[in-house]
């Protein structure tokens, strides 16, 4: 099911939460909305869900026209024919796994089917023999497949996830990132994932959006994203970013060495911080001018030591034009500025 929006904007008291957004994703796809806290993630999400109502703008699900308040037309949610797995599950408590995930189908008066349904939903999550438990008998990392069932058994084929995996603890969230993604696949579903956490939007995305104040910065493929950010925002979000000319010119620590071969660029720093990741280390080294770089080594490195930060030049990434003339632009005005008040 495709999504698509259209000059959609959203404002609480007066205060914007999204800016005037067109977005179109494609069905089948599982597209990731990434941001830190505020950026209006959920509130995109709310929106297609129809938990929300947008202030201008068209919303369409399908080809199918859900929202468009300027003719008065907002279909409520559950006529959207999407599921919802959203962070706090969610469940409800006094109902067992399989009421919980026949709960929809028997709301669409599909009476007839709804054993097919809850039994096929159960076997696609794998919580086959978890049909009586309660909620609270369930693990947070089951009780997340019983809404994903829920989703699945209500034939949705649009399937919205926010921070679904935020509340499990890190062994179990790893797991559940993968089977998500198998499941998703499987069922050739559309899923839009809402997360503030980089590595499960890499991991698990075809296609990435990384928001910032109610504004779409980039979007693109992890790989985009990650090795040709367009806006500095995004390059330090998602990876770490060594920056060679500030907000314009930077490399990722993995290109980073620390043997110079002929056609190198050298730069000169001291070791500040040293961590251990088990696979290798994280090094922090500070260079003259005061920035601070992430470089990997095999090797437990001396605080304090000086060295040597060697970047081949075909690593290093320039930020795309656009951003560069937008910043150039504000760096003209800003430097106006303080020529008006020198000349003032
Ligand atoms: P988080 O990762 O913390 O959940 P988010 O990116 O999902 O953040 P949103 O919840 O979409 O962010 O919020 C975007 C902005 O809109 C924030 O500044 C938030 O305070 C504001 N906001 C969201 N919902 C409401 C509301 N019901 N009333 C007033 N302001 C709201």
């Amino acid at each position: 099911m495709e999504v698509e929006l259209c000059g959609v904007t959203k404002a609480f008291d007066g205060t914007a939460a999204l800016h005037p957004l067109n977005l179109k994703i494609a069905s089948g796809t599982f597209t990731t909305l990434l941001g830190p806290s505020g950026c209006g993630k959920t509130t995109l999400l709310r929106l297609i869900a129809g938990l929300e109502g947008p202030d201008s703008g068209t919303i369409r699900i399908g080809g199918k026209l859900v929202c468009d308040p300027k003719n008065g037309v907002n279909m409520p949610p559950q006529q959207r024919e999407l599921g919802m797995v959203f962070q706090d599950f969610a469940l409800w408590p006094h109902m067992t796994v399989y009421e919980n995930i026949a709960f929809g189908p028997r709301a669409r008066g599909r009476r007839k089917e709804v054993a097919e349904q809850v039994a096929g939903a159960i076997e696609a999550v794998r919580l086959q023999g978890f049909e009586k438990r309660y909620p609270h008998q369930l693990s947070g990392g089951q009780q997340q497949r019983v809404a994903f069932a829920r989703s699945i058994a209500s034939r949705a084929k649009l399937i919205l996830f926010d921070e679904p995996l935020s509340a499990l603890d890190a062994l179990l969230r790893d797991e559940m990132r993968e089977e998500l993604v198998q499941m998703v696949r499987k069922l050739g579903v559309t899923a839009i994932y809402v997360t503030h956490d980089q590595t499960e939007a890499m991991s698990m995305s075809d296609t990435i959006i990384v928001m910032k104040q109610g504004e779409v910065l980039q979007r693109g493929k992890p790989e985009e994203i990650y090795h040709a950010p367009t806006h500095p925002f995004v390059a330090q979000f998602v990876g770490r970013s060594n920056w060679v000319e500030p907000n314009i010119r930077m490399v990722r620590p993995e290109n980073v060495r620390w043997i110079a071969r002929s056609s190198d660029r050298i730069f000169q720093g001291v070791v500040t911080r040293v961590s251990y990741f088990g696979d290798r280390y994280e090094v922090a080294v500070r260079l003259a001018d005061e920035t601070v770089w992430t470089a990997y080594h095999t090797e437990r490195m001396s605080l304090g030591e000086t060295v040597q930060l060697v970047v081949d030049e075909q690593h290093i990434h320039t930020l795309g034009e656009m951003y560069r003339s937008i910043s150039e632009v504000s760096m003209e005005k800003e430097q106006g500025k303080l020529r008006e008040v020198i000349n003032r």
